[in-house]
């Protein structure tokens, strides 16, 4: 009986793997994590594999580590897999070399991820695959769920008959995490696949002093080449040895696969090649042209290598007269990317060998789509197709973004869809961490495993962390289904978090007569007036249904606290009908028993009571026939914000990234810091309100906002008198400031409502005693007003650095931080100590971050967090690697000793004009506190001045290094937040 199960990729890859392998060595990387994680907990649990025995899983200290370790382990007769992407699988690329050298069997699975270049991506593309084509490892590419589950046996069964080492790869991101109904194979399946008798053969190949060989020899000029030529027999035999593993895979579960697989028409003209999950968007966009008259087809790449011509020329109709060979990767500066060269070469060998089936060869053309999980639609499809038939073809070509610097680009038409009646389409807007997206995956399991339907469900996640939207995307159907694509016609869109509507056109992808669930605060009487106008225009237009329900007050209620997942999951299946609404409440009840059964019968209650209340508190809207709001979206930034801030950052913020051209962008990947201070997204509920009679003026909140959100001025009385009415401040208390006034501020619309600052206070408030000097206050009613007073906090200088001394908490919290509103957590503990290190040397840092929490939340666009001050100075950042920020760093700080020796050695030879005095000054600086560094920046002023007048080429050659004369902080960042600043022989003068 065929047996089914809703996983996404990783699962569905890591279930193949734990069962046909004995040791994993790991180590974590985005996407491809959960495959590690899934066989690491199945270890645990003491799961057994097909033969027997419970599989050791080992963490690594890194890729490199991970790949040495599977290295040993089959050379000492183990069968070994690893998991891992992008960077990761570079580090791996040595010891993969020597892998393949040796002839060792083994499976990489990788979810393929973007190689870091201009900026780092978490996301997919297939940039780490091709950077290994060269090391002998077989290269096997699926394209689906149900293939990556399938391929992920196919290679463990390939490698171990041809001994050539395989990588399995499918997309990171669109097939690693999304969820999808497939057809799971069983251990028998798996045990008829692998032939034990190879797998007998490879262990007694295995080192073992019992018969004791070497390898690994070092050889000279005489024999390396013909000795690297011996392993030419297994790869000419690995695509026929592969096929055949296919073959036997078909027979034993009716699936069957090519190294090439063709769909479309037998006799088109046009022909796209790729690889991938591009291929399924490709198959049903095939379909649906030739059912409207074109004749067109797709190549689907699976074994990409060794690459077997003769298959993928046989793969074509002997019709074809154009092929676009699409590649999800870039090499700048070659003559085409890899599948296109490949392809390129294949029609010139059929001609040359004369197995060419046409009279005139076909024309290939190259296109470049999907980087970096960009997505590729059928609109995309079609766009290549066309272009293909048009008179003059353009090659070397991009789809999916407008190229407006070298024109590479094709039109394609955003509306073009092909989305079928019968498949149900459904997309959430939920906050990270509010449970949307996991409610949505219950709802997956349960229309998938419960019903005849098919489903899938793919998640965006904004790579920030909490606090930032996530949309989910979930299909459900009759028929497998290939949309490998984001869904821009739903029948139905839920709303979990009524903010969203004060920026985004949430219900711009609903189809007319179309469904709209909304979480509001405002009943069915009341919430129509409290929509935008673009929202109503939407609604009325496409005579939407509109549903509302309070679910914040339902959550409340029921004690489920700001959890409101379950019960718009209820709704959902109360209105989408794919279910009927009582069977679905019961299976919804039987998920939320599975799910949280393991934390206790209070839990499970809570979350049934909230099921049963979500239905009594769903109202339907009527939506009349008229807009009546004259209220528009807030603009994505503050108008304040600079042009380019406005202009490219704010398109990212609303999710209009895709829109930008090429030409928004620097070539070399520079952004502006200080830019979070223009997004402004009111994600708190709750926001600190200062109790000037209570405090004393620890200033210990402060210090604690992870988000730098509240801050303290100390300032002179006459800075009040055109301070809004109410605007909080008190005599500063400390001696060293008589006379002066204090105030403790918050910005409200960038507070995450975190409450640390709260928790911190140690005052109490005596007359009533569940006040302290700073409470949590409902962040509506009190809004407007805290807005005002601060911005006109913002408007109060900062108080001049020589007079705060940093050894004492409450004067060196008054110091402005240079990180601020940053995408950390609410209520981080690492971003506190950043802020403290830019409060303290901000103005003259540096900083070389390694890749982790910290490079995100300090660099994730669209905005960034390290700021500047008054003057305009701040941290500048640059992120390497995961692995190298220690290096890096010392290289920041190699380089600017060495600006500042040449500095020095320039100020000398240019005394007689400078005059001896001032350029002792300049050199003998010793700069260890506030106000030396103050005098060394107007004597490098000074000094800047009196360059620019002198004719003289060392004054030429100082003036543009002349800033390396004040003292520089250079810092490494780890990737979770630690710091150490590098150089003067140690920490700065903290
Ligand atoms: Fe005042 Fe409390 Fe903040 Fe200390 S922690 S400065 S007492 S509000």
């Amino acid at each position: 009986m065929k047996k089914f199960a809703t996983v996404d990729g990783n699962e569905a890859v890591a279930h193949v793997a734990y069962r046909t392998n004995e040791v994993m060595c790991i180590y974590p990387i985005t996407p491809s994590s959960p495959m590690a994680e899934w066989c690491d907990q199945w270890s645990a649990d003491g799961l057994r594999n097909i033969w027997g025995s419970i599989p050791q899983v080992i963490e690594m200290q890194s890729e490199g580590g991970a790949a040495g370790a599977v290295h040993g382990t089959l050379q000492t007769g183990a069968v070994a897999t690893t998991f891992t992407a992008s960077q990761g699988l570079l580090l791996m690329i040595p010891n993969m070399f020597k892998i393949a050298g040796e002839l060792l069997p083994t499976v990489f699975h990788v979810s393929a991820r973007t190689v870091a270049t201009h900026a780092l991506s978490i996301f997919g593309d297939h940039s780490d695959v091709m950077a290994t084509r060269s090391t002998g490892f077989a290269l096997l590419s699926s394209a689906s769920v149900q293939e990556a589950h399938d391929f992920a046996l196919i290679a463990q069964a390939a490698t171990y008959e041809s001994r050539v080492p395989f990588v399995h790869f499918f997309d990171g991101f669109r097939t690693s995490h999304e969820v999808q109904k497939i057809e799971m194979l069983t251990e028998d399946q798996m045990r008829a696949l692998i032939n034990e008798e190879r797998i007998r053969e490879h262990r007694e190949r295995a080192l073992s002093p019992e018969r004791p060989k070497l390898r690994g020899s070092a050889q000279n000029p005489d024999h390396f080449f013909q000795a690297r030529e011996r392993c030419n027999p297994f790869y000419l035999a690995c695509p026929d040895i592969t096929q055949k593993v296919m073959d036997q895979f078909a027979e034993l579960t009716g699936r069957r696969y090519n190294l090439f697989d063709y769909v479309g028409a037998p006799d088109a003209e046009y022909v796209i090649v790729l690889m991938g999950s591009g291929c399924e968007t490709a198959h049903e966009t095939v379909e649906y042209l030739n059912q409207h008259g074109y004749k067109v087809g797709v190549v689907k790449v699976r074994l990409y290598r060794p690459f077997d011509v003769e298959r993928f020329v046989k793969s074509l109709p002997p019709t074809v007269k154009a092929i676009a060979a699409l590649d999800r990767t870039k090499e700048p500066g070659s003559e085409g990317e890899p599948l296109y060269l490949d392809v390129s070469n294949a029609i010139q060998q059929a001609v040359q060998k004369g197995f060419a089936p046409w009279q005139t060869p076909p024309k290939v053309y190259g296109g470049r789509y999907g980087l970096s999980s960009k997505e590729f639609t059928p609109a995309m499809v079609k766009a290549v197709f066309d272009n293909l038939a048009s008179e003059n073809p353009k090659d070397h070509f991009t789809v999916g973004i407008h190229d407006d610097v070298t024109h590479t680009s094709l039109e394609y038409d955003p509306n073009f869809s092909i989305e079928p009646d019968d498949v149900i389409r459904a997309v959430f807007y939920g906050l990270g961490s509010d449970g949307t997206v996991g409610a949505n995956k219950n709802s997956i399991k349960i229309i998938g495993e419960e019903t005849d339907n098919y489903a899938q469900g793919y998640f965006v996640y904004d790579s920030r962390k909490s606090g930032s939207m996530t949309i989910s995307h979930l299909r459900f159907g009759p028929r497998p289904i290939r949309s490998t694509y984001l869904i821009s016609k739903a029948n139905f869109v839920a709303c979990h978090q009524p903010v969203f509507l004060e920026r985004y056109n949430v219900v711009k992808s609903l189809v007319p007569g179309g469904t709209f669930l909304l979480n509001s605060p405002y009943g069915p009487d009341e919430v129509w007036d409290h929509l935008p106008r673009p929202i109503q225009e939407e609604l009325v237009r496409k005579k939407a249904r509109f549903f509302v329900i309070d679910a914040t007050r339902v959550a409340r209620e029921t004690g489920m606290g700001g959890r409101i997942n379950t019960i718009m999951q209820t709704c959902f299946f109360a209105l989408a009908g794919i279910l009927p609404k009582e069977r679905a409440i019961e299976e919804i009840k039987k998920a939320i028993r599975k799910t949280y059964g393991r934390k206790g019968e209070d839990i499970v209650q809570k979350n049934i009571n909230a099921v049963d209340q979500a239905l009594a508190n769903l109202h339907e809207v009527k939506v009349p026939d008229q807009v009546t709001s004259t209220k528009d979206f807030r603009p994505p930034l503050d108008p304040r914000a600079p042009e380019y801030v406005q202009n490219v950052l704010g398109a990212i913020v609303v999710g209009r990234g895709d829109d930008l051209p090429v030409s928004a962008f620097e070539p070399d990947g520079t952004f502006p810091t200080a830019t979070t201070r223009y997004e402004k997204r009111n994600l708190a509920l709750e926001i600190p309100v200062w109790d000037p009679k209570i405090c004393i003026q620890c200033l210990k909140c402060v210090a604690i906002c992870p988000h730098a959100c509240l801050r303290a001025k100390v300032y002179e009385p006459s800075q009040l008198e055109k301070a809004p009415e109410g605007f909080r401040n008190a005599p500063a208390r400390h001696p060293d400031w008589k006379g002066m006034m204090m105030t403790i501020q918050v910005s409200p619309e960038d507070c995450t409502g975190c409450t640390l600052c709260v928790d911190v206070c140690p005052m109490k408030n005596r007359q009533q005693p569940d006040k302290k000097a700073l409470n949590m206050e409902p962040a509506t009613p009190i809004h407007d007003r805290e807005v005002e007073y601060w911005e006109f906090f913002e408007t109060i200088p900062d108080l001049d650095r020589r007079r705060i001394r940093v050894d004492q908490l409450r004067q060196q919290q008054v110091m402005r931080p240079l990180f601020e509103f940053s995408g950390a957590c609410a209520g981080c503990g690492e971003t506190p100590y950043i802020k403290m290190l830019t409060q303290l040397f901000g103005d003259r840092a540096i900083i070389a971050n390694a890749t982790g929490c910290s490079s995100i939340y300090g660099g994730n666009l669209p905005t960034t967090p390290y700021s500047v001050n008054s003057e305009g100075r701040g941290p500048s950042w640059a992120n390497s690697l995961f692995e190298d920020n220690a290096e890096f760093g010392l290289g920041f700080r190699l380089s600017l000793d060495k600006q500042k020796e040449i500095a020095a050695d320039l100020l000398r030879e240019l005394a007689p004009q400078l005059g001896d005095d001032f350029v002792k000054e300049l050199l003998e600086s010793p700069q260890t506190n506030e106000a030396e560094i103050y005098a060394q920046r107007e004597r490098v002023a000074a000094l800047k001045e009196k360059l620019a007048k002198i004719d003289h080429p060392a004054a030429k050659r100082l003036l543009p290094i002349a800033d390396v004369l004040v003292r520089k902080s250079v810092w490494i960042v780890g990737g979770d937040g630690w710091a150490y600043d590098i150089g003067y022989g140690g920490l700065d003068h903290v």
